[in-house]
């Protein structure tokens, strides 16, 4: 089994004074044997900064969105060479507040998710169904053209990670239940063999939406979980370390 991966996502929070909660982080687990590998993907205007706070430490910094391009008249975006040399070793990619507010299609996904790799990173490519999906009985199917269509075979044996986040559990406090996140990572990773050959075996699922200290140790043990992508509980470096701990 391959070790668990714990990432933040900061989203649109966080200004340079919450650094203070990536150095207390950091500095927790320098004083710890390692459980888990540590992300925190912040906002573009905080990578840098992110990445220089954490350098040398087991914390690793990433950036939640790129576009697929290396450059051009884009303007407003960040491409994935940007996030690299500004000491990001990851992006997400997809995450659902992008499919939804921002378009973004699964052939979108996966073009980010190339520009990743082609830049160096790591992408965490999100997939997950809306409440609406789940009770009409179509979540495993939503997620398989998902991972059908956001993971490009290219990526078979570079470093990639994929994150189920089902919509609703997203900042609602609502968790599904371990059976159903095992069915559904089980799902997923019968799809990343279809999408990836062999490779598909080795890439972490994490799951993601509403993970708290308080659920993070029977989430993070569930069959096929490979680690939790963190919202809300990554901002306070209490928290999320507790999240880590239950690795
Ligand atoms: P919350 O942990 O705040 O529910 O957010 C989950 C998420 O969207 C992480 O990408």
């Amino acid at each position: 089994m391959t070790t668990h991966l714990i990432a933040g996502n900061w989203k649109m929070n966080g200004l340079g004074a919450d650094l203070a909660e990536a150095s207390a982080l950091a500095a927790a687990l320098k004083a710890e044997p390692a459980r888990a590998r540590v992300a925190l993907c912040a906002p573009a205007t905080l990578v840098e900064r992110m990445a220089r706070t954490v350098v040398g430490t087991a914390v690793i910094a990433g950036g939640e969105d790129c576009h697929a391009e290396v450059s051009g008249a884009f303007t407003g975006d960040i491409s994935a060479e940007m996030l690299a040399e500004a000491g990001a070793a990851m992006v997400i990619v997809g995450h659902s507040e992008r499919r939804t507010y921002h378009g973004e299609t699964d052939a979108i996904v996966a073009a980010k998710a190339l520009a990743a790799r082609r830049a160096g990173l790591e992408p965490i490519i999100c997939v997950g169904e809306t409440l609406a999906e789940r009770e009409a009985g179509r979540a495993l199917e939503v997620v398989n053209a998902q991972i059908a269509g956001s993971v490009p075979a290219a990526l078979a044996g570079s470093p990639v990670t994929v994150a189920y986040e089902p919509v609703w559990a997203i900042g609602t406090g609502l968790t599904p239940t371990t059976p159903q996140i095992e069915e559904v990572h089980q799902a997923i990773r019968a799809a990343l063999v279809k999408a990836l050959g062999q490779a598909g075996k080795g890439v972490a699922i994490l799951y993601g939406g509403s993970v708290k200290p308080a659920n993070a140790a029977e989430i993070l043990h569930a069959d096929e979980v490979g680690g939790a992508l963190v919202g809300g509980a990554s901002l306070k470096a209490a928290d999320f370390l507790q999240i880590v701990r239950a690795a």
